[in-house]
């Protein structure tokens, strides 16, 4: 239908999160009529470059820059505390709220037995290397979703034992919904509400 290299962008786009086939062929056209070549490379150059330049916090998970992030490199923060986030997006969502200064740990995802994901699958075994070191509690704050929760339940099992205090946010966020997706208020209410595990 379409010459190859279009057909080629096309399915590119068609692989990114919440992009239809529709919206695919309308970014891949839009690129190939009204951006100049220069702007296109530039484009191209910008995610190669982000790429490159991003990896995981050694300690946290999340992606940054610096290693250890900021966050974790920080003078300023709650060094006793971990709030336990499926990812990066839900970080930043936290930290909008400005009420949150203990640390992260960012699992890239949640246990998930229909889609083959399990403990070794996500940064569980990360998470527990941390918890030697003064560290009092850990907060649940991964989704509201049946395997965010499973998730929450899994590791709460393995900490608990440890002698840290687990606790989970409470449900001012929608039940089945994301994080990210939760209003400022909804969130800080979820945190303050956190309840033990
Ligand atoms: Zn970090």
């Amino acid at each position: 239908m379409h010459a190859v290299p279009i057909e080629k962008l096309i399915e590119q786009f068609e692989q990114l999160p919440g992009i239809g086939r529709k919206s695919a062929e309308r970014i891949a056209f839009h690129i190939l009529d009204f951006m100049s070549a220069e702007q296109a490379s530039a484009m191209a150059q910008t995610i190669s470059e982000a790429k490159t330049k991003i990896k995981f916090c050694s300690v946290c998970q999340n992606l940054t820059e610096k290693d250890p992030c900021e966050i974790c490199g920080s003078e300023k923060r709650d060094k006793t505390t971990i709030c336990v986030v499926e990812n990066p997006k839900d970080v930043s969502a936290i930290e909008k709220t400005n009420e949150y200064h203990g640390l992260y740990h960012v699992l890239h995802g949640a246990l998930s037995p229909m889609d083959g994901i399990s403990p070794e699958d996500i940064k569980i075994s990360e998470l527990l290397m941390r918890l030697n070191n003064g560290i009092k509690e850990v907060i649940m704050a991964t989704n509201p979703t049946v395997n965010g929760t499973a998730t929450a339940v899994y590791i709460s099992k393995l900490i608990q034992p440890m002698g840290i205090r687990v606790t989970r946010i409470a449900h001012g966020v929608p039940v089945g919904g994301d994080l990210e997706y939760a209003d400022e208020i909804t969130l800080i209410k979820a945190i303050e509400g956190r309840q033990n595990m």
